[in-house]
């Protein structure tokens, strides 16, 4: 059992016992408490002064406000690069339709020459000349 004067500074802080806890289950040498006892009774860690408080929110505010900064940056960057990405396949599609659309304009004027040429050459083919290609293609009955 502790004295009367042993109780009046807490054994672990040696500060002035300001408090009794008078929770039935405490322990007796748990009951006497200093200010940093109560503190840490309280929980410390989730405790700040008002000025502390003050000073955390406008850290806290201004961090925010950096990160959605960088983050509206980080996206605006990364839909420059779609864009550009974008833009490169237009110019290399237009570069593939206009291939295209050059490769069917070649092949239809020359299959538009060949087809005045042939016309041309039957026109100026002799009855012999008609007679042999007639028979080089004859498969009987009428049909060629
Ligand atoms: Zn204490």
């Amino acid at each position: 059992m502790l004295s009367d004067l042993d109780r009046k500074v807490c054994q672990k802080h040696k500060l002035e016992i300001q408090t009794i806890d008078l929770t039935q289950s405490t322990a007796d040498q748990d009951k006497y408490l200093c200010i940093k006892c109560l503190m840490e009774k309280i929980d410390i860690q989730n405790m700040a002064l008002v000025d502390e408080t003050k000073t955390m929110i406008k850290q806290m505010k201004s961090e925010q406000f950096n990160n959605k900064i960088k983050e509206y940056q980080r996206r605006i960057q990364n839909f420059k690069q779609i864009e550009s990405q974008v833009k490169e396949m237009k110019v290399s599609i237009n570069n593939t339709i206009d291939k295209l659309q050059s490769n069917l304009n070649q092949k239809i004027t020359i299959m538009e020459n060949e087809l005045n040429d042939s016309e041309s050459k039957t026109v100026n083919s002799t009855f012999e000349e008609d007679v042999r290609i007639l028979s080089k293609n004859y498969k009987g009955s009428f049909n060629y």
